[in-house]
C-alpha cells in the first residue's frame, strides 16, 4: 500500500472539480483505495505512512479521446487543408510503420510525450499495418497503461504503401482482437479511417466485428473539412448526411467515437446522442487545419457525450493544457464561455465517460484505476505567480489551463506505479 499526503484535484458527485488543500490518496494494487481530507483519510487507516509532497498536486491523468499514433513527425507540417496535407505528409510518412522495427522505436518515442504531458491513456490510431498496432500494445502493455487503439482500416483512395486489402484489413483486425484486446488494460478499437478511404465492405466488415466482439471501440472521423464532406457527398449521393454513411452501415453505437464532428446538423447531433456514440474535439488540430469551429451550445443541447482530444498531427500540441485553452478560445469565437471546470473535466473525466471508461480512470475516487499526475502550480516563474494569486479553484484552474504545459507535469503514475517525470523527493 502507498499512500501521498499533497493537494487533490478530483470530481465530485455532480462532476463539479473540487480541490482539497491538504489531502491523502492511498493506493493499493495499483488501485484507489482512499482519497480524501488529510486528518480524515488517516485517521481511518490507523499505521499508514506517507510521501509527503504538500506543495503538489495530485490530479487524475489526462485522458484523449483521438490521437494518431505513427503521425508524431508529421506535427506541425504546413499544407493547405486536410486533403493535401494527409497526401503530401501523412501518407508517406505513415507508410514507414509496415517496418515492425520502426514501429517499435516510434511507440517509445509516442509514449514518453503521451506521459510527459500527462496523457495516461488514449484512444489511438495506429497505421494501416498491423505491425503499427503490434509494437502500440506491446509498448502500452510493457507501461502497464490503458490504452484502446486499432489499425487503420483504408482500402481505397489510399496510396499503396498505407492501403490494405479489404478483406486481409479485416482478417488483421479480428487478429489483433484476439490477441489484445481486454489483455491487461487494453481495448482494441475497430478504426475504419474515414468514409473516402473504405469501401461499405470493408465498413460493413467493421461493423461485422464490433457486433461479435461488443467489448471493442469503433473510430473514425466525420465532418472535419468542406472538402472532405463534398467528397462524402459525391460518393454517397443518396446518404442524408456524413455521419448517415456510417449509420447506414452500422457504425453508429456506443463505444464508438466520431473525431471533429464540426459540420452537422441537428439531426447527426440527435443521432449521436440516441446511438450513444461520443465525440472527440480536437481544437488545435481544426485550427491548424482551418476545419471549423466546433459547436459546443449544439453538443450541449443534443446532449452526447464528447471529450476532448489532441489530434496530433494534425493538433499542434499534445499538451491537455494547449487543448483545453483551445477548446475555451474555439467556444469564445462563438459567444460561449466554457468554465475552468467542465474545460479539465472533458480532458479527464469527461472523456474517459465518452470512451465508456468513466467507472475506471478519469477520476481520484476509490475502485479507480491510479493513474494520476503530480502537478507543480509553481513550474515557471509567472505559473507560480498566477496559481499564487488564485483566489477560487476556478482561478487556479484557468491559471493552469494557460500558462500550464509540461513543465507543471512532475510526474505520471499508472497503476500507482512512475511511469513518467520525477516523483518529489
Ligand atoms: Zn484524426
Amino acid at each position: 500500500m502507498d499512500a501521498y499526503r499533497a493537494a487533490l484535484l478530483r470530481f465530485d458527485e455532480l462532476d463539479q472539480p473540487q480541490r482539497l488543500e491538504d489531502a491523502l490518496l492511498v493506493v493499493s494494487e495499483g488501485r484507489i483505495l482512499a482519497a480524501g481530507p488529510f486528518a480524515e483519510v488517516a485517521a481511518r487507516h490507523p499505521g499508514l505512512s506517507w510521501s509527503d509532497w504538500r506543495g503538489r498536486t495530485l490530479a487524475p491523468g489526462f485522458v484523449d479521446a483521438h490521437v494518431h499514433f505513427p503521425q508524431i513527425d508529421v506535427i506541425g507540417s504546413p499544407a493547405d487543408g486536410l486533403l493535401p496535407w494527409l497526401e503530401n505528409y501523412t501518407f508517406p510518412h505513415e507508410a514507414r510503420f509496415a517496418d515492425p522495427a520502426y514501429a517499435a522505436q516510434i511507440a517509445e518515442v509516442f509514449l514518453d510525450e503521451l506521459l510527459r504531458h500527462g496523457i495516461t491513456t488514449a484512444m489511438t490510431y495506429c497505421s494501416s499495418h498491423p505491425a503499427s498496432a503490434e509494437a502500440f500494445f506491446a509498448a502500452s502493455e510493457a507501461r502497464g497503461l490503458r490504452m484502446v487503439a486499432g489499425k487503420c482500416l483504408m482500402d481505397r483512395n489510399s496510396p499503396e504503401p498505407v492501403r490494405d486489402d479489404t478483406h486481409q484489413g479485416l482478417r488483421d483486425s479480428q487478429a489483433l482482437i484476439e490477441r489484445w484486446h481486454g489483455r491487461g488494460r487494453l481495448g482494441y478499437a475497430l478504426t475504419p479511417r474515414f468514409a473516402p478511404s473504405c469501401t461499405d465492405a470493408q465498413m460493413l466488415g467493421a461493423a461485422e466485428l464490433a457486433r461479435a466482439y461488443p467489448g471493442t471501440w469503433v473510430q473514425t472521423h466525420v465532418a472535419e473539412n468542406h472538402d472532405e464532406i463534398a467528397w462524402v457527398r459525391q460518393l454517397y449521393p443518396s446518404a442524408r448526411s456524413y455521419l448517415d454513411v456510417y449509420d447506414r452501415l452500422g457504425l453508429l453505437r456506443e463505444r464508438s467515437m466520431y473525431a471533429h464532428c464540426i459540420h452537422l446538423d441537428a439531426e447527426d447531433r440527435a443521432r449521436l446522442a440516441a446511438s450513444g456514440a461520443s465525440a472527440a474535439v480536437c481544437p488545435t488540430s481544426n485550427l491548424f487545419l482551418g476545419s471549423g469551429l466546433f459547436d459546443f451550445t449544439a453538443a450541449r443541447a443534443a446532449g452526447f457525450h464528447w471529450g476532448l482530444a489532441c489530434d496530433v498531427g494534425g493538433g499542434t500540441s499534445f499538451s491537455p493544457f494547449r487543448t483545453m485553452l483551445a477548446a475555451f478560445e474555439v467556444a469564445r469565437l462563438s459567444g460561449v464561455t466554457l468554465s475552468p471546470g467542465e474545460l479539465w473535466y472533458r480532458h479527464t473525466l469527461g472523456a474517459a465517460r465518452a470512451m465508456g471508461l468513466g467507472d475506471r480512470i478519469g477520476n481520484l475516487a476509490p475502485g479507480h484505476e491510479a493513474d494520476f499526475l503530480v502537478l507543480d502550480d509553481r513550474a515557471t516563474p509567472l505559473l507560480a505567480r498566477r496559481t499564487g494569486a488564485a483566489n477560487s479553484l476556478a482561478e487556479w484552474l484557468f491559471a493552469m489551463i494557460v500558462l500550464g504545459d509540461d513543465r507543471a507535469v512532475s510526474a505520471a503514475l499508472a497503476q500507482g506505479r512512475r511511469v513518467s517525470g520525477r516523483l518529489p523527493a
